[in-house]
């Protein structure tokens, strides 16, 4: 099970890669798709689970695309 996965909304994303470089993990590209605005848009690529919840690309982005998952522990 993954303790934490992101969903980027890529309708709103404008492509500006703040969240790629934010993150220590590496598991952010850019899509080779386009999204209906013209940009080719950020999108998680965590194929080993990597993530670990930090939330800097959360915070990085400046149009609040990232949604971040977190694996409660109970
Ligand atoms: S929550 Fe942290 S580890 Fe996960 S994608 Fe965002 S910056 Fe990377
Ligand atoms: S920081 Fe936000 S707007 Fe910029 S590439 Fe990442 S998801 Fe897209």
């Amino acid at each position: 099970m993954k303790n934490a996965y992101i969903e980027i909304d890529k309708e709103r994303c404008k492509a500006c890669g703040l969240c790629i470089s934010a993150c220590p993990q590496g598991i952010i590209r850019f899509s080779s798709e386009f999204n209906s605005k013209g940009y080719h848009p950020a999108e998680p690529n965590d194929p080993e689970a990597k993530c670990t919840g930090c939330g800097f690309c959360y915070m990085m982005c400046p149009d609040v695309c990232i949604t971040v998952y977190r694996a409660v522990k109970v």
